[in-house]
This record gives structure tokens, C-alpha cells and sequence, in this order.
């Protein structure tokens, strides 16, 4: 997967160096391109932000920048298996089903947006080109979107084959089937006067799995009983999820 990011800081995205992401770059897996908007500026001061129309505090990211990069980043095609995600608190929300949805492109470019944002006009027309979707990470607000870009890339990515070493540990995670996850524990099975739960312990792989998604559905009810799935049935008490 082609993976470029178009930003005014593009130290922020050095994160993709490092860990996982950082090796499938190194094995070829991903292939990724940080640039700085302000390459596609033309005057001294490198501008990439103006005032904007009909007033109101703070700038406004200018378009001709972002229209220049598009024109360089899709000179040669691409443009087929590819989509802009520009990130905004005023996007669609990021789900784990749209890291999925996303996953299954060959190339995802990146508009991080700064100050009050990105100037409509750059969506309008990277619409008439390539699909755009507009992305939010949560119900708050952030500086930028290199933090965003990051975090969508990141759960983007390790959905890809090959990215993560084991991928049975993608299968029961949290937000894959409808649930939380279980909690989890490792060694020493006692610590600081808290033991792990017998069971784990206990060799038996049918009591532990039905522990664990007796934790699962408990922890989905308390925590996000939001979380459509079907009700599920619990110390003999129907827990009622909403659909
Ligand atoms: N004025 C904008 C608004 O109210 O929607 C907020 C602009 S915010 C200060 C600057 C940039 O940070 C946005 O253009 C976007 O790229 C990024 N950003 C902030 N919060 C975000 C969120 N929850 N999800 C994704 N991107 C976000």
C-alpha cells in the first residue's frame, strides 16, 4: 500500500519510522511519502494559510497548495484504488469498519489539516477526481491532523496481510465481533496481592473461552452498550446490547 501525507509539519509524521510500521516500510510493505505543503508554494514566505472569507477568527489553509500536490501526486494515474482521506473533526467518524474499508485500497493520500482547516474548495474538486473521505477521530478537537492521520494509519495498516508477525491476535480484539475484548494478564500469576483468575491457569481451553466472552460480554454492557450486537445471555441474566 502507497501511503502519502500532505502536511505543514512533516517532522510530526516521523512515528511512521518506528515500530511496526517502520519494519513493513523496511520489507516493502508499505510505501510511504511525507511531504511538505509548502513545497507547492511560490512566494517568499512560502505561504500556505490566508484570512478568511466573511471574517471570523484564525486562517484557513490556502487551495492552489493542495491543488498543486494533487496534480503532482496523480500526474502519472493512480488515481484507480486510491483515496484522499482528509482528516476533520467535522468527518465521518473512524471505525474500526472503516479502517477495514479503508485497508482494501492501494493508496491512501492524506490532507492534514491546520488552523480552522482546509479550504472547501480543494474537496470539491479532489471529489470530481478521486474519492475523498472526510474523517473525524473522535468528538474533540485537535491542533492538526497529522495526529489523526497517524492514528487512522495505524489501525489501517495493521489489517493489511503481512503487517502484523501473528494475526490471530487480530481475530478476538476489541470492535472485531462486536465486543470488547476480555481482559488480559500475564506472569507472575500473583502480584502485589492481585491473582490471576483461576481459570486462566487452569489448563482447561473450553472454560477459559467461555470465561473470557462471559468478560467480553460484560464489559461491552457496562462500558459500551452502545455497540450493536445481538443481546447475550449471562449468569443465566439476559444482558440487552443495543442493536
Ligand atoms: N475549525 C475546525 C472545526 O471546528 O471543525 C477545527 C480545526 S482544527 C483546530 C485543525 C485541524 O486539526 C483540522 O483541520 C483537522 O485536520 C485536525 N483535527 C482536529 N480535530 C480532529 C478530529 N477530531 N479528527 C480528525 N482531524 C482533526
Amino acid at each position: 500500500m502507497r501511503l502519502d501525507y500532505l502536511t505543514i509539519f512533516p517532522d510530526y509524521l516521523a512515528p511512521l519510522q518506528l515500530s511496526l510500521p517502520g519494519k513493513a516500510v523496511a520489507s516493502g510493505l508499505l510505501d510511504v511519502h511525507v511531504h511538505d505543503l509548502r513545497q507547492w508554494t511560490h512566494d517568499r514566505h512560502r505561504t500556505v494559510d490566508d484570512t478568511p472569507y466573511g471574517g471570523g477568527a484564525g486562517m484557513v489553509l490556502k487551495p492552489e497548495p493542495f491543488g498543486e500536490a494533487f496534480d503532482d501526486l496523480f500526474a502519472g494515474g493512480g488515481l484507480e484504488g486510491a483515496t484522499v482521506v482528509v482528516t476533520t473533526p467535522s468527518g465521518e467518524p473512524f471505525t474500526q469498519e472503516l479502517a477495514r474499508e479503508l485497508a482494501t485500497r492501494e493508496r491512501l493520500v492524506f490532507a492534514c489539516g491546520r488552523y480552522e482547516g482546509i479550504d472547501q474548495r480543494v474537496l470539491d474538486h479532489a471529489r470530481t477526481l478521486i474519492e475523498v473521505r472526510e474523517v473525524s477521530i473522535g468528538d474533540y478537537v485537535l491542533n492538526g491532523g497529522e495526529v489523526a492521520a497517524l492514528a487512522i494509519t495505524e489501525a489501517v495498516v495493521r489489517l493489511l496481510p503481512g503487517f502484523m508477525g501473528n494475526a490471530a491476535s487480530l481475530v478476538e480484539e476489541s470492535h472485531e465481533g462486536g465486543l470488547l475484548e476480555h481482559p488480559v494478564y500475564t506472569k507472575p500469576a500473583s502480584w502485589r496481592g492481585h491473582d490471576v483468575p483461576p481459570v486462566l491457569l487452569s489448563g482447561d481451553h473450553g472454560a477459559i473461552a467461555a470465561w473470557r466472552h462471559e468478560q467480553a460480554v460484560r464489559r461491552t454492557a457496562e462500558r459500551r452498550p452502545d455497540l450493536a450486537h445481538p443481546s447475550q445471555v449471562l449468569d443465566g441474566v439476559e444482558v440487552r446490547l443495543a442493536q
